[in-house]
């Protein structure tokens, strides 16, 4: 039984050891892709600006043109009335040069006030041209690196996990199935490496009785070891071994 129990335990060793790799194998690729996706925003409201600008260029442009045409437009109404010969013809006349010169002032506005818009949305599109060129950098830079440790985790993974096939091989498989769903939880440890009286999954203190079989449980021999054969704690589940059966044993403290 002993030999199944230092199994048991290695098994959980590598497993955990391998845990810390596992979890950068897959958070390391999702840095990547979160870095990229923002690389990808910032181009997004970088081309919105960008149309924005040239949105208001075209309106300006168009508005100058307008502007050129009314001020056409007031010289022939001036020298219209120079020409004119009645009163009425006169007024008419000086009603529609007043009339032109109000849209040219109001046309002359709006260019300014486009062209005050186009400087911020300028000053706006260089800082957003800058922010991207700095994710940029720091995106392509952060990849090179996690592409790098993660080739150094696969290989270090390699590792730790040999022997991993043999140690399952040597425990019963219902054992094994056990353990890997054990193995799922978030909150406790598929085994708990029991050094007291108290479990190191859950912290509970564990009953006196089951210490001592938790203690005695590698002198025994049963013909097949079996799932029954292995010890549990009452409210995690986990698998109990005692300390003195981890191989290596662990450096005293
Ligand atoms: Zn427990």
């Amino acid at each position: 039984m002993r030999d199944v129990l230092t199994a048991l335990a290695k098994l959980w060793k590598i497993d955990d050891a391998a845990k810390g790799y596992d979890e950068e194998l897959r958070t390391l690729p999702e840095k990547i892709a979160a870095m990229r996706r923002d690389v990808d925003m910032l181009e997004g409201l970088l081309t919105a600006e960008r149309a924005q600008v040239a949105e208001a260029e075209a309106l300006k442009a168009s508005r100058a043109e307008d502007l050129v045409e009314r001020r056409e437009a007031l010289s022939r109404a001036k020298s219209k009335a120079s020409r004119s010969r009645t009163l009425k013809e006169s007024d008419a006349a000086d009603r529609e040069v007043e009339a032109t010169r109000r849209t040219i002032a109001d046309r002359e506005r709006e260019i300014t006030t486009l062209e005050e818009t186009l400087n911020a949305k300028r000053g706006t599109l260089e800082a957003r041209e800058r922010q991207l060129e700095e994710a940029k950098n720091i995106a392509n830079e952060e990849t090179t690196a996690a592409e790098a440790r993660l080739a150094e985790v696969r290989v270090a993974r390699e590792t730790v996990v040999v022997g991993r096939d043999e140690l399952v091989e040597a425990l019963p498989r219902r054992v094994v199935k056990r353990y890997e769903k054990l193995r799922t939880r978030d909150r406790f440890l598929p085994v708990s490496i029991v050094t007291g009286p108290t479990c190191v999954s859950c912290r509970m203190t564990l009953p006196a009785q089951l210490c001592i079989e938790v203690k005695r449980a590698g002198e025994k021999s049963p013909a097949k070891p079996d799932i029954e054969d292995f010890l549990v704690c009452p409210q995690c589940h986990a698998f109990l071994v005692h300390i003195d059966f981890v191989e290596p044993p662990p450096p005293s403290v």
